[in-house]
């Protein structure tokens, strides 16, 4: 996946470990055999302790990173408001995470290395993971300098005071440390997150998927207990829905308006097979927001919408054989909105490596200027934050070029014909590349 550039050699041998020592290591594990079971567990501890000193390592590595990409980015005559951007990004494609928890570690370093020294120690010397030193920087997120630097001390700096902790006593003592040195700080954090609050799905097992509503606790709290009263009163009537079923029923038909929960009540997307639809295939469906489908329930949605002409599901075949979804064409220079929506609904989440974003934004794999047609091949998704992180200096996006560097008229032929692969160039010259999972009918993901 990467490829490490010949320039960063010569950092590598000014470390006290070289990378190569790094990847000797990992081999060396994975070899790792224990005498006895007594054995076994001493390793196991000093394996955890081994986990937490790495994460302090990419901690401390990551704040030295984030300077030196500032003083690049001011060379490059990049405003100060504008300078650290695509340097967490770069992190999460180094450590195969996404952009988002890229940028939390970006943040977790820098504040470890800059104001929690204490926790940072106790993380080297692997009595801390990096979970927890997330949940003491969280903490005390809201204290001044001094006072956060207080805090960890008088958490961090004694071996003895966080062992055996678990988390929820953790947080409670680090909020009690908070509490006691900026109370004004604490109250004003909580107005703050109700900022924060948000409407999030994640897939589920089986067909189902986690609907997370994260709202002020007062607010929570009574959602649930309207939910629970429709639940009381249902019960009363011979009812044969159980508590969480009605609950979960009331819900869906409160927020969508409709008069029972099962009819779908709103437009769903399914990216599917005709033989799906009609033959009764096995291939699985792709449902935009949730990901794959099993063929019967995507059958099962199709059947479920009445047609009234206010509720539909909208149906993106693919064609037998090679998955291509049908083909769309526009001459004009941004993504019409038709178009937008099938290339969205085509790659499902964002096409940076490891993101797990929805889409926000549709560009050109093979810029405009370049020749880049306006067209569903040549197009692809991204979220918000992956396409403004690639307008920092040093960054690169073109179509995959694993088959070697060649002339754009042969770029352009290729893109066309693989539309989804992408090669992402960051600014230390490392390459990832990227290939979107094929939609329904398709013969397979292609290596990425
Ligand atoms: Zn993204």
């Amino acid at each position: 996946m990467t490829s490490p550039p010949a320039s960063n050699a010569d950092q590598a041998e000014l470390l006290d470990l070289s990378v190569q020592d790094l990847c000797a290591w990992t081999t060396r594990l994975a070899g790792l055999e224990s005498a006895s079971d007594a054995d076994t567990i001493e390793c196991i501890r000093a394996l955890e302790e081994m986990k937490s000193a790495a994460a302090a390592a990419q901690a401390r590595m990551s704040a030295v990173f984030d300077v030196s990409q500032r003083r690049l980015q001011a060379e490059h005559g990049m405003p100060e408001g504008y300078r650290g951007k695509g340097v967490g990004a770069q992190l999460a494609l180094a450590r195969r995470e996404s952009p988002s928890r890229g940028a939390r570690f970006l943040k977790l370093s820098t504040t470890l290395v800059h104001e929690m020294p204490h926790s940072l120690a106790a993380m080297s010397a692997g009595r801390i993971s990096e979970w927890r030193a997330t949940l003491l920087a969280r903490e005390t997120e809201c204290l001044s300098k001094e006072h956060r630097a207080a805090v960890d001390q008088e958490l961090a700096a004694d071996a003895e005071t966080l062992s055996g902790l678990s988390d929820r006593r953790l947080i409670g003592l680090a909020r009690r440390a908070a509490n006691r040195l900026e109370p004004a700080s604490m109250a004003a954090r909580a107005v703050k997150a109700a900022n924060e609050r948000s409407v999030t799905c994640r897939p589920a097992p089986d067909s189902m998927c986690y609907l997370t509503a994260l709202v002020p606790v007062a607010q929570g709290v009574a959602a649930l207990a309207a939910l629970s009263r429709v639940a009381d009163g249902a019960n009363t009537g011979g009812e044969e829905r159980g508590r969480g079923q009605i609950m979960a029923d009331t819900l869906v038909e409160r927020i969508t308006g409709q008069e029972t929960a099962s009819a779908v009540p709103v437009q769903v997307q399914l990216v599917m097979t005709d033989r799906t639809l009609l033959a009764g295939d096995s291939e699985p469906a792709m449902l935009p927001g949730y990901g794959v489908v099993s063929g019967e329930t995507a059958r099962g949605l199709t059947r479920a919408a009445p047609g009234d002409g206010k509720t539909w599901i909208r149906r993106l075949y693919t064609a037998p054989g090679d998955g291509a979804l049908v083909a769309m064409d526009s001459s004009a220079r941004a993504f019409p909105a038709g178009m937008a929506r099938f290339i969205s609904t085509r790659d499902q989440l964002c096409s940076t490596p490891w993101c797990d974003a929805p889409i926000r934004h549709v560009d050109h794999i093979v810029p405009k200027a370049a020749g880049g047609p306006t067209s569903d091949m040549n197009g692809r998704g991204q979220c918000a934050a992956c396409n403004y992180a690639k307008e920092a200096p040093g960054w690169r996006v073109s179509p995959d070029e694993r088959a070697g560097p060649d002339g754009r008229a042969a770029q352009l032929r290729r893109v066309l014909a693989q539309p989804h692969g992408t090669t992402t160039t960051t600014p230390t010259g490392h390459t990832y590349v990227h290939t979107t999972l094929p939609p329904p009918g398709a013969p397979g993901p292609r290596a990425g």
